[in-house]
């Protein structure tokens, strides 16, 4: 479980940093015109798609598309493993936690009362130590008063 949840968390980042470094990479302008601005290589691909080829030679063009593609690529691959990473992260702790939880008193655990008179160990069901039992030491009848769980 332990390993799991680690593997998860560390998919989740590195696929987080994925997302983080196509997003940058597709819509972030860093790269330089002939005249000093930046565009991101979204913004030269819709140039290049809108077939105004003025500021980009057809083989930049395609160079774009294939990089618009990557970084699209790495960030739409990340962003579905990052998901997936926090499913597996999520369900199986889920289903873990999910404890059945019965009302019902354990019949078949026995349970250890020190005789008040002669110190021995009485043992018996909790039915029998809610009501009075008669030691086996010394045969008084008491009500037990501390219980401890017998092994
Ligand atoms: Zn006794």
């Amino acid at each position: 479980m332990a390993i799991r949840a680690i593997l998860g968390t560390m998919t989740a980042i590195i696929s987080f940093i994925g997302v983080g470094i196509g997003f940058f990479f597709t819509y972030i302008p860093w790269i330089e015109n002939d005249d000093g601005t930046y565009s991101s290589i979204n913004e030269a691909n819709n140039i290049c798609q809108n077939d105004l080829v003025a500021l980009f030679a057809s083989q930049e063009c395609s160079d774009i598309e294939s990089l618009w593609l990557a970084g699209n690529g790495c960030c739409g691959l990340s962003l579905i493993v990052l998901i997936l990473s926090l499913l597996v992260i999520i369900i199986p702790s889920g289903r873990k936690e999910t404890t059945i939880v019965s009302n019902k008193p354990d019949v078949s655990q026995k349970w250890i009362a020190n005789c008040p008179q002669c110190g021995a160990q009485n043992v018996g069901s909790i039915e029998q130590m809610q009501g009075q039992i008669i030691c086996g030491g010394c045969g008084v009848l008491h009500s037990p008063v501390s219980l401890e769980k017998y092994p």
